[in-house]
């Protein structure tokens, strides 16, 4: 069976009565060369743990399961758990878990699987074609728990991969940038036009892996006040790196001046222009004031 294939969706539809929801971000992938695009880009290894969010109907489940390693797929619709058991039924490395991603502990399941295909855990893979209405909840639940994963594969909005992808001084460039990057490298994997699912979405997709830095780019000395300088920063786009940053760890607007003028930036910069080293010397530096 073509699991991917629209006449394959609408039967399961039929046999099982299932009604796609839309407030799920459910919209099913139907191109083979696009499924395998992702797991081949995914590197999923005989000794490897993959996590799937959102598996559907197992397309890109069954493909993952065809590479060896151990697939668990994670899904919040409990109407597709009896579906998922029939199109995965011939796969034994595959579990399936109905659950809300966002109230999953991810690391709990990299514990409680040390041993794949009786050798220790080689990497483990996190994949999806994400729902899209949680796309950065997702993506910054990972990064910011500290999962223990390698590499993270996944299919989203256009706009938001433009936004993770965006380099300093680009329109795109903001705080998930600056965060994403922080934690990962980013990697384009492929554009995908609506037209490859059903439902057709309104936006275009793309697929990026995050390969997950073993170390930080920069060195800071408070990760918390780095992230509220970039938060603060891209708060009010308008405002100037000096208003934006007053208040924040409880400065006043001559005492950013001073941090400012400390490490060389112009107190009439914007955050878009601000690069990620710039930012972690900014946070350095107020760490250093106010320390
Ligand atoms: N992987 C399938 C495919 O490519 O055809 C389905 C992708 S569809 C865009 C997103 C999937 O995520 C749906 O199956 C939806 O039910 C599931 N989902 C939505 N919210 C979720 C959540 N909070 N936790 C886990 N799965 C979720």
């Amino acid at each position: 069976m073509k699991l991917y294939a629209p006449s394959t969706i609408r039967q399961i539809k039929d046999k099982y009565g299932f009604r796609l929801s839309k407030s799920l971000g459910q919209n099913f992938l139907t191109d083979k060369n696009i499924i395998d695009k992702i797991i081949e880009e995914s590197f999923i290894g005989e000794h490897d743990l993959v996590i799937e969010i959102g598996p559907g109907i197992g397309v890109l489940t069954s493909e993952a399961a065809e590479q060896g390693g151990k697939i668990i797929a994670v899904e919040i619709d409990k109407n597709l758990i009896p579906i998922l058991q029939e199109t995965l039924e011939g796969y034994d490395n595959v579990e399936i878990l109905n659950r809300d991603i966002l109230k999953t502990d991810l690391n709990e399941i990299i514990e409680q699987n040390p041993i794949i295909n009786g050798g220790p855990v080689n990497s483990v893979r996190i994949i999806g074609n994400l729902p899209y209405y949680i796309t950065t909840p997702i993506i910054m639940k990972i990064l910011e728990d500290g999962t223990k994963a390698d590499s993270i594969t996944i299919m989203m909005q256009k706009e938001v991969a433009d936004r993770i992808k965006a380099q300093a001084g680009k329109k795109a460039y903001g705080a998930l940038s600056v965060a994403v990057q922080y934690y990962c490298t980013v990697n384009h994997v492929a554009n995908v036009p609506k037209e490859v699912f059903v439902p057709q979405p309104k936006v275009d997709s793309t697929v990026i892996r995050l390969d997950i830095r073993t170390e930080k780019p920069v060195a800071l000395k408070d990760e918390k006040i780095f992230f509220q300088c970039v938060k603060a920063g891209f708060g009010q786009r308008r405002k100037t790196m000096s208003n934006s940053l007053t208040g924040v760890c409880g400065l006043s607007k001559e005492q950013v001046g001073q941090v400012l003028e400390s490490i060389g930036v112009d107190s009439q910069r914007r955050a878009e222009t601000m690069n990620i080293e710039e930012f972690a010397m900014l946070a350095n530096a107020v760490y250093d004031m106010v320390r």
